[in-house]
């Protein structure tokens, strides 16, 4: 059977590279983005050309009531759900002193980085429970949370704070899911190259090459896709629960 995965945010970024990965390893894929834009529309048409069935899916995650539609829109066109990516993510509204975060900014990404990706977990394995699972098939969540759930980023800590909930989401979820041996995994990206960090890439690459990484580079989107797809293949047997540091080593103790 082949395998058919929802990525949230995939309209770019890491999202993208994602769903590119999944697509090259012969998954269906649906395609989220917020908006159903020309960005989202790229996406697709990009993802098509590696001859796997791909169906954009615009959606705001935070969005609770609309899951289990959705799940059967996918459903009637990709075939049964095997993969749930969440993906999706802010960062903060403004960079800055803790003591400057505004309400607005610590909602912001508790409702996307959180809150979504629990209720969207939830619903996906209440849809996944419902029905008869195949026993060769492979089953995953795979949430992608952050360095920052772990490393304090000084100027982000409404992000960190978020991301840390989010890791904590990932392990509830290895531990309920477990019985049901569906597979859950948390990729903890480091400095990745993307649209969101582009104010701070030069930043972080410079930061990168004197030692902040072990490896000493930025990392790119299709890294973390390449990751995620090997996750979701089931290349990691007799896994679950686990936290995958994506970081080059940025995260390794040393003195
Ligand atoms: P990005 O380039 O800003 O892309 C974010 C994606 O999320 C976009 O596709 C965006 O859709 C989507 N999105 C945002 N809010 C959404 C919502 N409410 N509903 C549906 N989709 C929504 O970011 P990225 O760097 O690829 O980050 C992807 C994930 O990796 C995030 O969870 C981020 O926190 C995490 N991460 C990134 C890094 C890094 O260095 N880049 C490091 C650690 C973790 P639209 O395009 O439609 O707005």
């Amino acid at each position: 059977m082949t395998q058919v995965a929802l990525v949230t945010g995939a309209s770019r970024g890491i999202g993208l590279a994602i769903a590119e990965a999944l697509a090259k390893n012969g998954f269906s894929v649906a395609v989220n983005g917020l908006a159903d834009d020309a960005e989202l529309a790229y996406a697709c048409q990009h993802l098509s050309s590696f001859g796997v069935p791909v169906l954009p899916v615009p959606f705001d995650v935070t969005k609770s009531n609309d899951y289990p539609r959705i799940f059967s829109g996918i459903e009637s066109r990709l075939g049964p759900l095997t993969t749930l990516v969440n993906n999706a993510g802010v960062g903060v509204l403004h960079r800055g002193d803790l003591l400057d975060v505004t309400p607005e900014s610590w909602d912001r990404c508790f409702a996307v980085n959180a809150r979504a990706m629990f209720f969207l977990s939830q619903a996906f394995a209440k849809h996944l429970l419902l029905k008869t699972r195949l026993q060769n098939v492979f089953y995953s969540l795979v949430n992608i949370t952050s360095s920052n759930a772990v490393a304090v980023a000084t100027a982000r800590s409404e992000y960190c704070a978020s991301k840390a909930a989010a890791a904590m989401v990932s392990k509830t979820f290895a531990v309920r899911l477990g019985a049901e041996n569906i597979a859950v995994y948390d990729v903890q990206p480091g400095l990745i190259a993307t649209e969101m960090t582009l104010p701070v890439i030069e930043q972080y690459r410079a930061r990168a090459e004197q030692g902040l990484t072990l490896f000493p580079r930025v990392g790119e989107p299709a890294e973390i896709g390449r990751i995620v797809a090997a996750l979701a293949r089931g290349d990691l047997p007799y896994t679950t629960g686990q936290v995958i540091s994506a970081d080059a080593g940025m995260l390794v103790p040393r003195f």
